[in-house]
């Protein structure tokens, strides 16, 4: 009797969407006399990869183990999935093989003691604008926005290999139609999870696919493709899974040279990468608003002035009275929204001579503005 053996290989789209070879692990069958070996080999050499092999339309077959089979491979390394075997050998037999890849360790558990580093420029200080499970863009999401204008350097959180480079897009805007339409840059870590750095501009990678990056290596430039409102760098740490998208997951960073941290929406951060040159911190929050009323600064020349600085979502105002005598300062704001004054308005305050006084802090929040108007009267 002649066997009679009808199969197919049926390749589901690669689950992972970031996969530039979704056809890396190539599945193929051996077959013998009343059995076939479904074997599958991972091509690529530098990625660890992920299989999983179901069978469909069984007619007078059956595998040798619970189905799917599953395996993970590392790079260059083929495996045998399992053994079908022709249940009644007077017939024939057909079946449907189907299989869906990535690359990563689904299997992998995340390692929580790993401290991310802040990915941007060591010293350097940026917000987070939307936290894990934001309400604008990241529901279900353990994802982090970070306040990176155009052009910004982005910068390896941890240890990896390159497994995507897309930097081929120079379009963006606030919908999900551009969605798909953003650049992005994924490193897979030795363990099998990975970090996404999303958002870049067009050409804006530094790296190419395949490149072994350190924690803290300059890896991009940021933009505003794909889904974004403006410049910034959507980063995420996520994991394969075998039944479908992948799962983002919160992790600890490096906040400073001892301390580690889940980063908070509204949070300003500075970066320390591992052997970089110390620097100063200042954050607006820990300022002491009480010494700055205190201090008064000599000037000379010119006309009464104001002055602003700026610390992360904080404007510090002081006035200059450059004149021989003191004055009465008034001061109020023509326009303002979404801004806290530290004083009431409007306010008024004596300038001695020659002296640059604090006259008071304004919180901004969110999208705000406002213009300062004054008069001021000199006094003997
Ligand atoms: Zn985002």
């Amino acid at each position: 009797m002649k066997l009679l053996l009808i199969s197919a290989l049926l390749f589901s789209p690669a689950l992972a969407r970031a996969d530039h070879r979704s056809d890396a692990v190539q599945v193929s069958e051996n077959k013998g006399r009343n059995q076939i070996v479904i074997h599958a080999l991972n091509t690529d050499d530098t990625l660890v990869r992920w299989v999983q092999v179901q069978l469909q339309n069984a007619d007078n077959i059956s595998a040798d183990r619970p189905l799917p089979a599953r395996a993970v491979l590392q790079p260059g390394q083929g495996m045998d999935l399992m053994v079908l075997r022709v249940s009644d050998p007077s017939r024939g037999a057909s079946y449907t093989i189907a299989s869906s890849q990535g690359f990563g360790n689904p299997d992998v558990q995340p390692d929580m003691s790993v401290a991310y580093v802040m990915p941007f420029e060591h010293g350097s200080k940026h917000c987070v604008t939307q936290g894990y499970l934001g309400t604008v863009t990241h529901q279900g999401l353990y994802a982090l926005d970070f306040d990176l204008a155009q052009g910004t350097t982005i910068c390896a959180a941890r240890d990896g290999v390159v497994a995507t480079v897309k930097q081929d897009s120079d379009t963006g805007g606030m919908s999900t139609y551009y969605a798909s339409m953003g650049n992005y840059i994924d490193i897979l870590h030795d363990d099998g999870t990975w970090s996404t750095y999303a958002h870049i501009e067009l050409n804006g990678s530094l790296v190419r696919e395949g490149d072994r990056v350190k924690a803290g290596d300059p890896i991009a430039l940021s933009g505003a493709t794909g889904e974004a409102s403006g410049p910034h760098l959507h980063f995420s740490v996520q994991k394969a899974r075998w039944d479908g998208d992948p799962e983002t997951y919160a992790t600890p960073f490096m906040v400073d040279e001892t301390e580690t941290a889940f980063l908070t929406e509204g949070g300003y951060y500075y970066s320390w990468h591992p052997g970089g040159a110390p620097f100063d911190r200042v954050f607006a929050a820990s300022i002491d608003q009480a010494a700055l009323e205190q201090r008064v600064t000599p000037v000379s020349g010119g006309k009464v002035r104001f002055r602003e600085e700026k610390i992360d979502n904080m404007a510090f105002l002081y006035c200059a009275n450059p004149l021989a005598s003191p004055i009465e300062l008034k001061v109020d704001f023509a326009q303002s929204q979404n801004v806290q004054a530290s004083k009431d308005l409007p306010f008024s305050k004596i300038v001695p001579a020659q002296s640059e006084v604090f006259l008071m802090s304004v919180l901004m929040k969110g999208q705000s503005s406002y213009q300062t108007s004054f008069s001021y009267r000199p006094l003997p």
